[in-house]
């Protein structure tokens, strides 16, 4: 009797339910659910929880169950995406509770799911009336900030080019003088619709205020890719604009700065760049677009990093490479090096990666150094292995590199160049969001590496846009945590919770994890009881010259405060 009262109340509830397996299975769902996913009941079942979420959302939401399975937490609550036999995207707020018996034995879960895309348009609603200009719909400075710090993580991981464009309309004032305000407001906003018009998705245009606008270009393959937008533009700016009885007719002068620079500059110093250029696009007669030379302006600084100097330096072998330590906390051993490019540069001393690498990245050189530091790094094998050293080499390849058509053959030829290096001597690092570009190409290339005992890792997971079905595609045994989550655990729980999310999935996944950025001993600590034992940081060891690391590998194995550590017990799941 109380059950199927029970039972009519689940299928009957006006909200979605559903009890799941321990292993994320649908065992039990209402109607409300199937309302809401667009699946009838069969359907839903032959799938499994996850797999209805949006691929951008699976993250967190294993993260989460992950939490609810190694009992961090009872119950969680979120906000997320499903996508709906339809394809269509549906908001929806989850709330998921696992049940125990009294043996505090795990049994099943209760999801309660409710559709909140209405309340999700209004807050995007909301966020819009913050985010946007009142008079034209642009985007504002505070949005322009963020959009500008998204695209340039975005360019700087996929290797492409972001331009930036300041836009200042000539004339004016004079008819905001003539005609009055309320004219000169009709004029900003026809133009500005007309400047958003010939844009692309994914560009933005923002408004600064007064007649000055910003807009921001994505996706570049090179500086010249930008053009055909610069003269949409300057276009649109001069066509008449019909304000009543009125035409009006102006232009504009545009400065435009592009990143990533040999440098690192961020979003404001772009902005000023951009500003200063549209300044001599003024000058210069208006009605035109002026590029900031970047590299001029450096110069001008005293600094020589250009491609001719760089190339330069690899003919006359100024680059060297330093070593830094990986090692498995609990058992002591040193697990590898990370080889780490460096510059001597003859009168500026020694360069980090960041000060060059940026410069050539889209540039054939990054390939020729690329392969210097392969050759580079089998070569100090094949010394240490005439030592009696077993120390693997991992090298990080750019995202040009791996996508030279052939990589492979070039790696199999220098590999050649070595016959007596014991397998699985070398390791290759690519970037996360590299590897995610082009997912069937790097699964390939791993495959074949593998047949020349080459092995693979994925550096600085978690800063790209990592979905768990990309990862699990992706047959690469090792995975390298980006050190920004490791430097802000000892800050916040959440960051240690976030890992510990990771640290599970990866388990399952039954993928290796190392962290980077251990810089105390409190970090190894905080590693060890989450279950995390590989690491390399500064507080293990810095990267440093090859005849240093033989002298360290010592003075690690004597190192009392690690010992201490290695004996920090797990309490993690
Ligand atoms: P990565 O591969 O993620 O290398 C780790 C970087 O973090 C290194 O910086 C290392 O010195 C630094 N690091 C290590 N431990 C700590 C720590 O505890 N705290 C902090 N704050 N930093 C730590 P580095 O040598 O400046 O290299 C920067 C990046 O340049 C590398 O990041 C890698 O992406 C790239 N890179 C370096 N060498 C090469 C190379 O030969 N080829 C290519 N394509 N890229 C390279
Ligand atoms: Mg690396
Ligand atoms: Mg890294």
């Amino acid at each position: 009797m109380h059950e199927s009262i029970y039972q009519e109340t689940f299928e009957n509830a006006a909200i979605g339910l559903a009890h799941l397996s321990l292993d994320g299975k649908w065992v039990r769902v209402n109607r409300k659910l199937c309302d809401i996913t667009g699946y009838d009941r069969q359907e839903l079942l032959a799938l499994s929880f996850q797999g209805i979420t949006h691929p951008e959302d699976q993250l967190q939401d294993a993260m989460h169950l992950a939490q609810l399975v190694s009992r961090r937490t009872r119950s969680y609550d979120i906000e997320k995406r499903y996508i709906r036999k339809s394809g269509d995207v549906v908001w929806v707020r989850v709330q998921v509770s696992v049940v125990f018996d009294p043996e505090g034995v795990a049994q099943f879960g209760i999801a309660v799911v409710q559709d909140i895309s209405e309340k999700k348009q209004a807050s995007l609603l909301i966020e819009r009336m913050t985010y946007s200009d009142q008079l034209t719909g642009l985007a504002n400075r505070a949005l322009l900030g963020d959009r500008m710090q998204q695209a340039m993580t975005v360019a700087r991981r996929r290797g492409r080019m972001v331009a930036v464009v300041f836009l200042d309309l000539d004339g004016f004032k004079a008819v905001n003088d003539l005609h009055g305000h309320v004219v000169g407001d009709l004029l900003l906003r026809a133009l500005a619709s007309r400047m958003k018009e010939g844009l692309r998705d994914g560009d933005t245009l923002a408004r600064m205020g007064g007649d000055e606008f910003v807009a921001v270009f994505l996706d570049l393959q090179d500086t010249q890719a930008g053009a055909p937008m610069l003269s949409r533009l300057l276009s649109v700016t001069s066509q008449p604009v019909k304000i009543g009885e009125l035409s009006l007719q102006l232009s504009a002068s545009l400065g435009v700065t592009f990143y990533p620079q040999a440098e690192e500059v961020d979003a404001d110093q772009l902005l000023r760049q951009a500003d200063q250029a549209m300044y001599q696009a003024k000058l210069a007669g208006k009605n035109r677009f002026h590029v900031f030379d970047a590299e001029r302006d450096r110069d001008a600084r005293g600094h020589h990093a250009s491609l001719e100097r760089i190339r330069l330096a690899l003919q006359n072998r100024e680059f060297v490479l330093h070593y830094q330590p990986k090692v498995n906390m609990r058992t002591r051993a040193v697990v590898g090096v990370e080889a780490l490019i460096r510059w001597a540069h003859p009168t500026e001393g020694l360069l980090s990666p960041a000060q060059f690498l940026p410069l050539i990245e889209n540039h054939r050189l990054i390939v020729e150094i690329g392969d210097w530091v392969i050759y580079q790094a089998l070569t100090q094998l094949t010394l240490w292995q005439a030592e009696g050293v077993h120390l693997p080499i991992s090298v990080n390849v750019s995202a040009m590199q791996i996508q030279q058509a052939d990589f492979l053959d070039r790696l199999q030829s220098v590999m050649a160049a070595f016959p007596t290096l014991q397998p699985h001597s070398l390791q290759l690092e690519i970037l996360e969001t590299s590897a995610l570009d082009d997912i069937d190409q790097v699964a390939r290339f791993i495959a074949q590496c593998d047949a020349l005992s080459v092995d693979f890792s994925l550096d600085d997971f978690g800063t790209g846009y990592s979905s768990l079905t990309y990862l699990k595609r992706l047959p690469i045994p090792i995975v390298k945590i980006d050190q920004s989550f490791v430097r802000d655990m000892l800050k916040d729980r959440d960051n240690v919770h976030i890992l510990d999310g990771i640290l599970w999935i990866m388990r399952q996944l039954r993928r290796t994890v190392i962290a980077e950025g251990v810089e105390t001993l409190e970090h190894g600590r905080a590693l060890m009881d989450l279950g995390c034992e590989l690491a390399q940081g500064y507080g293990i060891g810095r990267p440093m010259p090859v005849d240093q690391v033989p002298p360290w590998i010592q003075r690690w194995q004597d190192d009392a405060d690690w010992q201490e550590v290695a004996l920090v017990p797990r309490t993690a799941i």
